[in-house]
């Protein structure tokens, strides 16, 4: 066998197909060599045997992923597998390449040196601060810092202050075919799905007075979609609408919301102001029975989950939180009677009083501007900034909206995708923030010379640098308080935290009435009294308290759900879940039949939440529909495809433990502590690729790995 050469070889992953040039230098029974992709340039080393080579590539930062190659040589030909890592097994082929010039890798510039000219900082002092910056936040009670908004703290989110009090009505005793839990975006597309797949049999149960979920919920001022609204307002093709800006504001989204309800008839077929408390399988009529806090007893052949990942709201767990006297709210409840004014502003009522905010994650990014312009006093208590980089909006150009040929939402979010996923992609249709930082910060360096997985490490750990660098100098350029700067800059890595875009938060601390309060040392507030904030053994007194503490996005399934739900022989879906998740591509698990989940679960994670809910959505009314359409009155996983797909999800794991650890705490890594954190369990290859399997799965017609009881 002669495999020493070059060899253009092409393998057919699940995420499309990666082309790779590959150089072998054999000796005996090792080899040294190169494999260049569209993922970047690796040095391998590996075995020889007989006419077989194997090599591991092994990417160390900012995730650990290791991928086994195994390939044949055969006269000029090349055949193998790809296996393990991220991308599953595939195959690859290849032949050889008539040239072999090596010199010109070696006349290749050195990346490392590359990346480190001109550096203008120490990467091994800015990696020190960033570490002491983690410490000094780390908490001992880690999650158990936030309180759950139940007993005396459930008026923080159970109240709905854009409903009139004292809605009553009879309690509902339906025969139904499918009832669907939520009406945000994830309800909104189940219900457009299953009308698309002639079900029209449904009802959908919501919390709220209207649609929208997120975005009825949360409609605090300034509140607008961080992703692209051309990718994220779902639907966008199918109803003819295009958004007026390039990041909605809430009222548009929440239109938006019920522009859906109205074009696929949904408002007919929604209970409003209707809480779910549980949801239990009867063996005997082969249905569920749902139960809700208006004494309803539903039952139903098919039940959707889709409750949202941020739609139960937390608390930062303060001492003294419930003796306050004055007013208080989330953020997510936001109090226009006591502030006046909209989302958008005019907020007068705030012209006397002083108020303070706790949290300043993405929420506060975008209310604090609003407060500060309306606020006789206003308080930001801060432990941890958030990363605030460009917004950049700007009104739609309709006259581009004009050019959008059919299947243009579709084809923008999946190039989207494929940039945040590092796939190769032709152009950056979006072209914002985000995709700025999947090319230059996370994916892997492209480069004409071959590295080690510890130098693809190194050299994406100073285009992280840089970019940390350049949002601290945009601090800089914008705070003049120079104390109020400093603490306004975030010393961790780009994607410890969901980065945000804003271009008005900063400059609010340059009016004389507004204080930033670092809680950083203190590990956040102190206390709340009677009168306001103590902290730093400072009390403020304040008017008002306003929670931008976030949701229970991280915390143990059935406290996120709120639900009690059990399956066949009454097992409680949470005792099932107890040691994680068992499902079938995320939506269905082995014991609770005709139970579907729209969520984060063992499924494609993706930073624009619509465009995976919906293929979630597109799938599950398939399901149902082929069900009866076989007449079939359950379905469910078999047994043995659940253990397949848990097997493949373990598999595909990519252990970013080690990055996520150097973080500083917060929602992405359970508050700092060592276990996985968001984005564990998931189908790492990606959305595109996941969605092509779902796709590939219905196409085949026989609806594999499920069991159908007729
Ligand atoms: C402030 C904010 C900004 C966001 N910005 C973005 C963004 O820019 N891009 C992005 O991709 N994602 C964003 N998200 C995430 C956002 O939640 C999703 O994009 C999406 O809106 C979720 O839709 P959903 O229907 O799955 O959940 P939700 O919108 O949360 O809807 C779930 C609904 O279920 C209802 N519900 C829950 N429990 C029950 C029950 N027991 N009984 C009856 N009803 C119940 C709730 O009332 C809620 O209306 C943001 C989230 C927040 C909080």
């Amino acid at each position: 066998m002669n495999a020493d050469g070059k060899w253009n070889a092409i393998a057919a992953t699940q995420m499309g197909e990666q082309k790779f040039t590959l150089r072998f230098k054999t000796n005996g029974d090792t080899f040294t060599g190169s494999m260049h992709s569209n993922f970047g340039a690796l040095l391998i080393s590996g075995i020889v045997d007989s006419d077989t080579l194997s090599w591991s590539t092994v990417m160390s930062q900012p995730i650990s992923m290791s991928l086994d190659y195994k390939v044949r040589i055969q006269g000029d030909e090349l055949t193998g597998e790809l296996n393990g890592g991220a991308f599953g097994t595939a195959p690859i082929k290849g032949t050889r390449a008539a040239d072999d010039d090596e010199s010109a890798d070696a006349n290749a510039p050195d990346p490392i040196e590359a990346a480190k000219a001109d550096l203008d900082f120490d990467p091994a002092a800015l990696r020190e601060k960033y570490r002491q910056e983690r410490d000094k936040r780390i908490r001992d009670d880690g999650e158990a810092q936030y309180l759950e908004l139940s007993g005396k703290f459930a008026h923080y989110s159970e109240d709905d202050p854009y409903v009139e009090s004292g809605f009553v009505r009879e309690p509902l005793r339906d025969e139904i075919d499918v009832v669907i839990i939520g009406g945000g975006f994830s309800g909104l597309l189940a219900g457009a799905r299953l009308k698309e797949n002639g079900i029209s049999n449904f009802r959908i149960i919501e919390a709220g007075g209207d649609f929208g979920g997120t975005w009825y919920w949360n409609r605090y001022p300034g509140a607008q979609c961080d992703i692209e609204s051309y990718c994220y307002l779902p639907l966008l093709e199918e109803l003819g609408y295009i958004p007026k800006e390039k990041y909605s504001y809430v009222n548009e989204i929440f239109e938006h919301s019920q522009r859906i309800g109205r074009a696929y008839g949904l408002y007919d077929v929604t209970s409003f102001q209707t809480r779910v408390k549980s949801v239990d399988w009867d063996e005997t009529i082969k249905r569920w029975h749902i139960s809700t806090n208006r004494n309803d007893d539903i039952k139903a052949r098919f039940v959707i989950m889709a409750l949202g990942t941020a739609s139960r709201a937390k608390l930062p767990g303060i001492p003294g939180i419930e003796e306050f006297e004055g007013h208080s709210f989330h953020t997510s409840r936001w109090d226009y009677n006591y502030t006046g004014g909209n989302t958008t502003g005019g907020m007068t009522k705030l012209a006397d009083k002083r108020v303070a905010i706790i949290g300043t994650g993405a929420t506060a990014i975008q209310a604090v501007p609003f407060l500060g312009k309306y606020a006789k006093q206003l308080y930001v208590f801060q432990r941890t900034p958030s990363s605030v980089d460009l917004r950049g909006n700007k009104p739609t150009d309709y006259t581009w909206a004009e050019t959008l040929e059919p299947g243009w939402q579709r084809k923008r979010r999946e190039n989207f995708a494929a940039i945040l996923t590092g796939q190769p992609f032709e152009h950056d249709l979006v072209n914002d923030g985000w995709t700025d930082i999947f090319r230059n910060v996370l994916s892997i360096p492209k480069s004409d010379k071959p590295m080690t997985p510890e130098q693809i490490g190194q050299v994406m750990e100073i285009a992280d640098f840089k970019k940390m660098n350049s949002i601290r100098a945009r601090v800089d350029d914008t705070v003049e308080d120079r104390d109020a700067a400093e603490a306004l800059k975030p010393w961790y890595r780009q994607f410890c935290k969901r980065p945000t875009f804003n271009d008005e938060y900063l400059p609010t601390f340059n009016l004389p009435h507004v204080e930033l309060i670092d809680v950083s040392a203190a590990k956040g507030v102190e206390r709340i009294t009677k009168k306001g904030v103590v902290a730093n053994g400072k009390e403020y007194e304040v008017d008002c308290i306003i929670y931008a503490s976030g949701f229970e996005i991280s915390t143990a399934f059935r406290r996120r759900i709120g639900i009690e739900i059990n399956g066949e022989g009454g097992k409680s879906l949470f005792e099932h879940f107890a040691d994680g998740f068992k499902t079938l591509h995320g939506f269905s698990t082995r014991g609770f039949p005709n139970w579907f989940y729209i969520g984060i679960s063992q499924n494609a994670l993706s930073v624009n939440m619509t465009a995976m809910f919906d293929e979630q959505a597109r799938h599950i009314a398939y399901i149902i529909k082929e069900t009866r359409n076989r007449g079939g009155v359950t379905v469910q996983p078999t047994q043995e495809s659940q253990d397949a797909w848990v097997d493949l999800i373990n598999k595909l794991q990519i252990n970013n433990r080690a990055f996520l650890e150097a973080c500083t705490p917060g929602y992405y890594n359970n508050e700092g502590s060592a276990r996985a954190g968001l984005g564990a369990g998931i189908y790492t290859p990606g959305i595109n690729a996941f969605n092509k399997l779902l796709e590939e799965w219905r196409a085949t017609g026989d609806m594999e790995g499920l069991e159908i009881q007729r």
